[in-house]
């Protein structure tokens, strides 16, 4: 399943640059990896421009009553779906505050990466968070060569990288021994030859937020 997060642009504060890599998990909310289908979540506006999303109704129908942080809005209900083995997840606007895009969003609407939501003069950029997990190679490509080793791909385990659309599949044996004897040909490269995607084995985010992106959302002068 797609792994959702929202990540807040709007610091206000003076870290606004501080972009490290794997800093990004302060300012992201992630939407629950655990959620089951069909279990229903709500996106709730705390203060000072903070979001918590939680589970507010089992889709099996087992009921515990719905719990809500305190002193919080709920701004949407959000839903994922699994269609055709492709998981989606879907937004119910419950706030007038709440825009997509600049725009009152839709009854329903597909959350998709690289949706820009907003609540007041907060923004969050809507973001894919992505970490390479080998898997064997898949049978239709099994007979496909890794495009850095030559050999065929299924002769270990592979990854796809994880930018948009990009079906560059490379061997990735094993990811805990990245400097190891080991065809950890995904590593070969610093960006994705094909969609310059940085090649990162820790969790990223699609679409990668430009630096300016996080910065502009407060800023005048741009
Ligand atoms: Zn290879
Ligand atoms: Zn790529």
């Amino acid at each position: 399943m797609d792994n959702l997060g929202l990540l807040h642009l709007k610091s206000g504060s003076a870290n606004a640059n501080n972009t490290d890599d794997n800093d990004f998990d302060r300012k992201l909310t992630r939407i629950a990896e655990s959620a089951a289908q069909n279990d229903t979540l709500g996106l709730f506006a705390l203060a000072e421009g903070k979001l918590a999303v939680m589970v507010t109704a089992k889709g099996n129908g087992s009921g515990r009553r719905p719990k809500r942080p305190k002193n919080a809005e709920l701004v949407a209900e959000l839903k994922c779906r699994v269609e055709d083995g492709i998981a989606a997840w879907y937004l119910a606007p419950r706030s007038q505050r709440l825009q997509v895009n600049g725009h009152r969003p839709y009854p329903l609407a597909r959350l998709e990466p690289g949706m820009l939501l907003s609540i007041g003069s907060d923004f969050w950029l809507v973001a894919k968070v992505w970490q390479p997990q080998p898997r064997p190679a898949p049978e239709e490509l099994a007979d496909r060569c890794c495009p850095v080793c030559g050999a065929k791909l299924s002769i270990a385990p592979v990854v796809q990288c994880g930018g948009p659309d990009c079906g560059r599949w490379t061997h990735y044996e094993r990811p805990d021994e990245p400097d190891g004897e080991f065809l950890n040909c995904f590593l070969a490269t610093d960006t994705c030859p094909d969609c310059d995607q940085p090649v990162m084995a820790e969790a990223t985010l699609v679409p990668e937020p430009h630096d300016k992106l996080l910065t502009t959302a407060s800023d005048e002068h741009w």
